[in-house]
């Protein structure tokens, strides 16, 4: 339906939909289920030359420009603005014909400048697709290209220098490129992002952006040699969460490395309380295994193959790169074979939990006695609440018994406690202790006591641990001396490692500046990242982080 508001001799200009100021009358609306379309006239009395900003009131002739507005009621809104060329007054300036601007319209825009701005922080919250999407629901609709476009034109916002800076790396493709996030501290927000992470694209923001304070890295060399050059007066701080990490690294590395000490070490009280002798396996045992178990132990050969592919090549001399490619695994499994000194396997034939593992002792029990009928035993589980298949069951029951089918098992079959990974005992240690669960605070425990390097390891760990979260500096001349008297080439490495950074890792350990806010950051800026769907230029990117955090 349409009103045609000059026929009802209503020219008006609607001052509660249209502020006065936005300079147009709106001459006819016309309603329809999606979309309600102004029809309006400009009202300036002049018009200012582009050229030479004489004002003219000599109307050349009119035009009709249509942009899209902010929704109303849920229904898109269409402003269609006849407006005005004029002739220039000036004589002898060279625009003879201009057009009159149009309040609230850019020139060639096809949308009101607050249209745009909405689009803007769509596009600036959730990227193209999803802004897109979103925008259709709201009456809004634009496409995914003009929104990153809205969002990549916006001005960044502009930081004072910081006076305490935390730097940190974050990545474009984990393991092939990085950028750097540089945070303010004290202000808790996003300053810049960086396309690399070297020295010199640090150093060069530096060199723009004087008057850094306070500087909290980590500990890579790059962050710390662009700032000893470019803000040599600035307090470097070691990130303690780094310090940390980098403590847990080594940790790991030592645990991975003795192996055999930490699963005895885990092992004890299960050896106590089940004294159940395990068949030793020999080729002979091959076939008894079920068919799962025979390809685990495939694989498992497959891997001590590859494992020492991997050190006969690397003893040759071949470089990293070339043998992972060679094997067709990672660089970062070859590094790990290469640094351990052996297969990486923690738990040999152990068996995948199984909703039978809460019915173990009853299974037990009934072979026992003699009952080697699956499906009767399917029924009597089913019973007392076990919803899986029949075949779990029939080779629980093979399992149990031998090729006559009588009972194997001299007592309950010792459940195997689960021995946790070197990567997952290195996070448990550096854990708080009072925030350890009851299982790893049990690890720990026994760790603590197993003597020799693990021993050692733990102690090491738990000890930088203290230092960190209790702030004490003075400790630090200590722990390193124990480093260095451990005999672990890891902690000795990285003793010798924290010495050379010394002045910057003490910092960590007593100034109150941290990191902490930057991890967030750059957890946003990865959901960010994930969010445009690789399509992320460096330029998007940065715009949305800026404009957002
Ligand atoms: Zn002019």
């Amino acid at each position: 339906m349409t009103w045609h508001l000059a026929h009802c001799g209503a020219v008006m200009s609607f001052p509660e939909l249209f502020p006065p100021d936005i300079g147009l009358s709106i001459t006819a609306v016309t309603v329809t289920p999606d979309v309600i379309a102004f029809a309006a006239l400009t009202t300036a009395a002049t018009a200012s030359c582009p050229c030479c900003a004489q004002s003219s009131t000599r109307v050349h002739s009119r035009y009709a420009r249509t942009a899209a507005d902010l929704p109303w009621q849920g229904r898109r809104v269409i402003l269609r603005v006849t407006a005005r060329r004029f002739r220039c007054a000036t004589a002898g300036c060279k625009r003879t014909i201009f057009c009159e601007r149009v309040p609230t319209l850019a020139p060639h825009a096809r949308t009101t400048t607050r249209l745009t701005d909405a689009h803007r922080l769509i596009g600036f919250a959730l990227g193209g697709e999803a802004g897109s999407r979103l925008g259709a629901r709201l009456a809004l609709p634009t496409s995914p290209d003009t929104l990153l476009r809205r969002v990549k034109s916006a001005p960044l916002p502009a930081h004072p220098t910081p006076r305490v800076l935390g730097v940190d790396d974050f990545a474009f493709r984990k393991g092939v490129n990085y950028g750097t996030i540089l945070i303010d501290l004290e202000r808790r927000c996003v300053v810049d992002l960086l396309p690399d992470r070297t020295a010199e694209a640090l150093g060069a923001w530096f060199r723009q952006h004087p008057g850094a304070q306070v500087v909290s890295r980590d500990r890579a060399s790059a962050y710390a040699q662009a700032v000893t050059t470019a803000a040599p007066t600035a307090i470097q701080v070691a990130d303690r969460f780094h310090l940390l990490m980098n403590v847990r690294e080594v940790a790991e590395r030592a645990l991975a490395r003795h192996t055999t000490a930490v699963r005895n070490a885990l092992r004890t009280d299960e050896v106590a309380t089940a004294p159940v002798e395990v068949p030793p396996p020999a080729p002979a045992v091959e076939c008894l295994l079920t068919p799962r178990q025979q390809v685990a132990t495939g694989r498992r050969e497959h891997r001590r193959q590859r494992y020492e592919d991997a050190r006969r090549l690397h003893d040759q001399g071949q470089s990293i790169r070339a043998i992972a490619r060679a094997l067709r695994i990672s660089r970062g499994m070859l590094i790990n074979y290469l640094r351990t000194g052996h297969v990486a396997d923690w738990r040999p034939g152990r068996t995948a939990p199984s909703q039978l593992d809460v019915h173990r002792a009853y299974i037990d029990r009934r072979v026992g006695e003699g009952c080697c009928n699956a499906r009767e035993l399917h029924r009597e589980l089913g019973a007392r609440g076990y919803t899986g298949g029949y075949d779990q069951v029939r080779r629980a029951i093979r399992r149990r018994t031998d090729r006559d089918g009588r009972s194997r098992a001299r007592g309950p079959i010792p459940i195997r406690s689960e021995i946790p990974t070197a990567r997952r005992l290195s996070f448990e240690v550096m854990r708080r202790p009072d925030q350890r669960k009851e299982q790893a605070a049990g690890w720990v425990d026994r760790l603590r006591t197993a003597g020799g390097a693990v021993q050692a390891t733990i102690e090491l760990a738990e000890r930088f641990g203290a230092l960190v979260r209790e702030r004490r500096a003075d400790g630090l001349g200590e722990w390193l001396s124990r480093a260095d008297a451990s005999g672990l080439a890891e902690f000795g490495g990285l003793a010798r490692s924290i010495r050379q950074d010394e002045a910057a890792v003490r910092a960590g350990l007593s100034e109150a500046w941290s990191n902490g806010p930057v991890e967030g950051r750059v957890n946003r800026l990865k959901l960010i990242k994930r969010s445009m769907y690789g399509r992320a230029g460096f330029a998007l990117l940065k715009a949305r982080v800026l404009n957002t955090g």
